[in-house]
């Protein structure tokens, strides 16, 4: 008989894993997040739900923290479990553990608007964070007592951004391969489009009873999940289609490319610095690839189709 989800105050219960859903997931501060009951009891991600993780904190019932990424939404209350061992990924190691790091794989453009803004949050929420003594690997299982749930290393979103495969309850929780209308983000210089490809692929073929995200309040049947992963995936080939058809009708430069809406409405852009610098870095991001392909050349500043 497989594990039935049961419904909490906070989110759903599978076995001894709770699933925390983000307090307000519109907002960019809050990802879901997930408490692994055990003798060893793991939270992951925490930023869910500052009620909740403050009364966890205060029961000293959390021994260890996992951040399936660098990225601020997944760790903006990390500072709550001061006395936790910290995990993550080797490679998100040098962003999770300097603000610099995270500057330089953030945005090339030192004085962008996601620079500024990532400045801004970071000295206004006092971020400061704890020393990660464990470093992951992909295949690498979690120091629990009772339970087996092994790391997936999926990476393109950051280099060292992991899911987790949950024996027991036959769960996979693929973190921000988040399956949202918008689609894939990989607006860091560390980000990769054929990682993220690779990674989606992977997933793809990996068969669960269960399947979750960092965005999103709801856990996913196998159907479901394909669906939804599929529409994701899609998501790549229509953004590069966008930019080759607007590249035929005339050569343009990033900037002219930025405000059309390939990726973010139009709308969005228009009223929103922070995404008109996201869409610029993911359609460099597409743009590198194209030069690749040998399907785009740049002149003069200009994109042009070759
Ligand atoms: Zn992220």
């Amino acid at each position: 008989m497989p594990y039935l989800p049961e419904k909490t105050k906070n989110g759903v219960k599978i076995g001894s894993v709770e699933l925390i859903w983000a307090n307000n997931s519109m907002d960019f501060f809050f990802s879901n997040s997930i408490l692994i009951e055990d003798p060893e009891s793991t939270l992951v991600d925490p930023s869910a739900n500052f009620s909740y993780f403050e009364s966890l904190a205060s029961q000293k019932k959390v021994k260890r923290v996992l951040n399936t990424h660098y990225h601020i939404d997944h760790r903006s209350l990390n500072s709550l479990f001061r006395n936790a061992i910290f995990m993550c990924h080797e490679l998100d190691l040098p962003s999770l553990s300097s603000l610099e790091n995270y500057l330089k794989y953030a945005d090339q453009v030192r004085d962008s608007e996601y620079i500024q803004w990532l400045e801004e949050i970071f000295s206004r929420l006092d971020i400061r964070d704890p020393y990660f003594s464990v470093t992951l690997k992909d295949g690498d299982l979690l120091p629990l007592k009772d339970q087996e749930v092994q790391v997936i290393h999926l990476p393109g979103h950051t280099p060292g951004h992991i899911g987790l495969f949950f024996k027991e309850i036959s769960l996979l929780y693929t973190s921000d391969i988040d399956l949202t209308p918008l689609g894939p983000w990989y607006a860091n210089i560390s980000s990769s489009i054929e990682e993220f490809q690779q990674s989606i692929d992977r997933i793809r073929h990996m068969d669960c009873t269960y399947y979750a995200t960092s965005h999103g309040k709801r856990v996913y049947t196998p159907d479901q999940f394909a669906e939804k992963l599929q529409r994701f995936a899609n998501a790549f080939a229509i953004r590069e289609n966008k930019i080759l058809e607007n590249l035929k009708k005339s050569p343009r430069n990033i900037e002219e490319l930025s405000k059309i809406g390939i990726i973010y409405r139009k709308v969005q852009l228009a009223s929103d610095p922070l995404k008109v610098s996201f869409e610029r870095q993911m359609l460099e991001k597409h743009l590198d690839k194209l030069i690749r392909e040998n399907k785009v050349h740049q002149e003069d500043k200009l994109w042009h189709l070759t």
